[in-house]
């Protein structure tokens, strides 16, 4: 048997039908930039969120980038993110000018700690981006407590975690601003790039439909300086065609968790934790394993993919360097950066898959203990 990371190809064809006739109709309008496709996914998605306005843009980095802009975040001003994710949730603030400053992750959900934003506020932080991490969403009640009293920006960075609730709100609509990645193998991907912002902030709407678009006002007057930074309509297409499985993607996702739960109930993995009151869409399943390399040449012999989010956090990445973070800064992220291993979840993977995967750790662990 041969379990992929995740499987694409069989998701395209449960669509197939419908996404040809979606693109179809983009080809015959020849309406590629804007127009009806565009606004019906944004319409789409703001009410699947929660929120009262989504914006597409062309991917999850140009997103969270843009919200930085119009929030008049820029030189001089620091921004905290988390240092357990993806490079983008910083690189978004050196792009916008402004410094990151990384704080530790929780130590069983491995979301962004509320404790350790609030010790790291300075008269000089403008905007908090906590990251909905592998799927769950980020400890926000207290992060939105803090962010008010210290006078604080929210840009929920949603990247891995379109759909997932925190106490009865979903994602996109809890903070002061979201961001979202389409990219193909993020829980709602396109068959290319793509990206979104959500928010119930009109005034942010207006400055960032002006930054997506070359900052025009009209077509040949520019009020600011602005992007190329737009959602086409092919990838607008495709989106609203798939966002209407992606309640039911998510809870195959889910089901595939409770699987994994089962099987490796026994094992010595520490598997993963969900938050009282939230739940985890499962972009990623992760879990934590002592000797991490042998285990996963193991699985890739038995024909089984696996990854790791991530193996350098961002407080040590060559580019932020001259930041002058040490290993160690960031205890919970640095212990677990050698342990965390992902298995594969897709929607569409099977209990004998999961069975399979469970099986050949079983034969690891039988074949390694002391
Ligand atoms: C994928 C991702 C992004 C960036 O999205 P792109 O569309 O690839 O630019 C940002 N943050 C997180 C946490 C991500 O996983």
């Amino acid at each position: 048997m041969q379990v992929p990371f995740l499987d694409l190809k069989s998701q395209y064809d449960s669509i197939q039908a419908e996404v040809t006739a979606a693109m179809q109709q983009v080809f015959d309008s020849c309406s590629f930039i804007g127009g009806e496709p565009l606004a019906t996914f944004e319409r789409d998605f703001a009410q699947f969120c929660g929120a009262r306005y989504a914006l597409g843009l062309a991917n999850g980095t140009d997103a969270l980038h843009l919200l930085l802009r119009a929030m008049g975040v820029g030189p001089g001003d620091e921004v905290i993110t988390a240092a357990n994710s993806f490079i983008a949730s910083a690189s978004c603030i050196v792009m916008a000018g402004a410094s990151p400053v990384f704080v530790d992750a929780d130590a069983t959900t491995y979301t962004i700690e509320p404790a350790a934003i609030e010790a790291a506020i300075t008269p000089r932080t403008k905007a908090i981006i906590p990251v909905h991490l592998y799927g769950q969403p980020a400890d926000m009640r207290p992060i939105m407590e803090l962010a008010a009293r210290h006078d604080l920006q929210v840009i929920e960075d949603a990247a891995q975690a379109h759909g997932a609730e925190y106490e009865d709100q979903r994602v996109g609509s809890i903070g002061h601003a979201a961001s979202f990645s389409f990219y193909p193998g993020k829980n709602l991907g396109a068959y290319g790039d793509g990206g979104a912002i959500t928010t119930d902030d009109a005034t942010l709407v207006e400055r960032l439909k002006a930054l997506r678009d070359h900052g025009r006002t009209s077509k040949y007057e520019h009020a600011i300086v602005g992007y190329n930074s737009r959602l086409d309509s092919l990838q607008a297409s495709v989106l609203s065609v798939k966002l209407k499985y992606l309640d039911g993607w998510n809870r195959q996702r889910q089901q595939v968790a409770a699987w994994y739960a089962e099987a490796l109930a026994t094992s010595d993995f520490v598997l993963p934790s969900v938050r009282p009151g939230s739940t985890h869409i499962y972009h990623l399943y992760v879990v934590r394993v002592e000797r991490r390399e042998a285990l996963q040449k193991h699985l890739a012999e038995a024909g089984i993919a696996s990854g790791i989010h991530y193996p350098l956090p961002l407080h040590l990445q060559p580019a932020f360097q001259e930041l002058g973070y040490k290993p160690g800064d960031m205890p919970n992220t640095d212990a677990a950066a050698g342990q965390l291993l992902s298995l594969p979840i897709f929607p569409e993977m099977t209990q004998a898959q999961v069975v399979y995967v469970a099986e050949a750790v079983r034969t690891f662990e039988a074949a390694t203990v002391v």
